[in-house]
């Protein structure tokens, strides 16, 4: 078209401006949006809410950022742009920011709009705002779009609120794939296997065909209950619905693999895939290798983790307790060298828990918090409860040297100040150890609570000395 010499116009720009948002090619988003401003719409609200499309499309938020700001005016399409933009990004408090904005300057959002900044509040466990933004949306008649509707069913799962995805999900009028995918997901971390396969069997019914997602949900399910044929006949559905397994695939049947205690059969799977193993195929080797106490492997799979250059503490204290564990202390002593060496923290371990709209963070052993007195009282007291019912604290290893992980800090603030009847709910972003797990346990069981507790993998649901996981994790 511009070698026969025909202008691009208000409609040409941003019909190309989409595709290249689709390819996502920085150069070529550059490329158009100087070729823009060289026409008379170089100031169209339309041509210029494109280019910020593409741009934020493209990874470009700062190109992205200065058209907003210098757009002379803007329309809803234009701010849920930038929104989208920035929450793809992982840049939480900007949009948290810009959606206030919007709010304030009357701008009519739309449902693209609300599930951005709902997916927001889902990655990052803010509740009670989540909750805020679904009230606004039903007050803006947006709640019965399945965009809003799929945000919302993840935003409660993650926050540990699984009843409220359910009802959300059955409430909602019109179902996307990515509805379906959502509440797949929100039963498959929450450890509802049977659901999961009822859900899969209904979607198919509803006429949706399953895609990546869905798949990488399935495995996960059979992983989370270690059904290793299910996960094989799922596996191997994979190319009948035309879904090319992808790396997290791979590393999903590696962990259900893993978990049945089929250790060489899982590297023998590593090794005949058709793929690179990324990182998590090796690390659900690793921990596998661990659960099984078999050193070799995890020296094996520890062994590719630091040739991929990992730096993830997570796997080094893995490989030291694997090695502890199978009395090789020399080697045991060696990698908690290396780990050391390469100035990795030894535990990371961070858990919140939000209260009064207020997010309230934990490390390991932290005495920082306002409360924190009254927070060790509770823990002690209870303890006592929990020590005469039989619980035997683990006073090697893992807790030498701090008498409480950041979980049983939360946990302890939870006590204090989440109203008797409902449930406490904590987020990890490493998994819970087994000495917590028990405790955990034998705290539900002395104190009537019910204890929600997310880490790394899944959710656990603590009630009356039992967990949801099945001590499987
Ligand atoms: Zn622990
Ligand atoms: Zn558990």
């Amino acid at each position: 078209m511009l070698l026969a010499r025909v202008p691009p116009n208000h409609h040409s720009i941003p019909s190309v401006a989409r595709v290249v948002g689709f390819l996502s090619d920085p150069s070529l988003a550059r490329s158009l949006h100087g070729l823009s401003l060289k026409t008379p719409f170089a100031t169209d609200v339309f041509v210029l809410t494109s280019v910020l499309d593409m741009y934020a499309k493209c990874s470009l938020l700062k190109e992205a950022q200065k058209v907003f700001v210098e757009m002379p005016e803007r329309n809803v399409v234009s701010w849920s742009a930038l929104i989208c933009g920035y929450a793809d990004a992982g840049l939480h408090s900007s949009v948290l920011h810009l959606f206030r904005s919007a709010l304030h300057d009357g701008v009519e959002v739309n449902d693209c709009t609300f599930s951005s900044v709902i997916r927001v509040c889902a990655e990052t466990t803010m509740l009670g705002l989540g909750a805020l933004l679904h009230g606004l949306a039903i007050k803006f008649n947006l709640d019965s779009s399945p965009f809003v509707g799929s945000a919302l069913v993840s935003l409660y799962s993650k926050c540990g609120i699984l009843d409220s995805s359910y009802k959300v999900f059955n409430e909602m009028p019109e179902r996307n794939l990515s509805a379906w995918n959502s509440v797949l997901i929100a039963s498959a971390q929450h450890g509802n296997i049977g659901t999961v396969f009822n859900l899969f069997e209904a979607m198919q019914a509803a006429g949706f065909q399953p895609n990546y997602v869905t798949f990488l949900c399935l495995l996960t399910a059979c992983s989370h209950a270690g059904l290793l044929d299910e996960g094989k006949r799922y596996f191997s559905l994979m190319p009948v619905y035309g879904v090319e397994p992808g790396p997290e695939h791979y590393a999903a049947m590696v962990d259900l693999l893993g978990r049945v205690g089929r250790i060489s059969e899982a590297l023998f799977f590593i090794q005949s895939m058709p793929i690179e193993p990324i990182e998590s195929v090796w690390g659900a080797l690793l921990t596998a290798s661990r659960i099984h106490k078999d050193a070799n492997t995890a020296a094996f799979a520890a062994q590719k983790l630091f040739e991929m250059g990992s730096r993830s503490p997570g796997m080094h204290m893995l490989l030291a307790g694997t090695y502890r564990a199978a009395g090789r202390h020399l080697e045991a002593a060696q990698a908690r060298k290396a780990m050391r060496d390469s100035g990795l923290r030894k535990d990371a371990g961070l858990s919140w828990l939000e209260a009064g709209g207020v997010i309230h963070t934990f490390a390991s052993g932290d005495q920082r918090h306002g409360r924190s007195v009254e927070i060790y009282r509770v823990l002690e007291e209870v303890g006592k409860r929990m020590e005469a019912a039989g619980y035997e604290p683990d006073t090697s290893g893992v807790h030498r040297n701090v008498r409480y992980h950041s979980e049983r800090l939360a946990i302890g603030l939870g006590l204090l100040v989440v109203p008797e009847g409902v449930p406490i709910r904590v987020m990890k972003n490493i998994r819970v150890c087994n000495d917590c797990h028990t405790a955990i346990k034998y705290l539900t069981k002395c104190t009537g609570r019910v204890v929600v507790l997310r880490d790394l993998n899944r959710f656990h649901r603590f009630e009356n000395g039992t967990c949801s996981c099945g001590d499987f994790w």
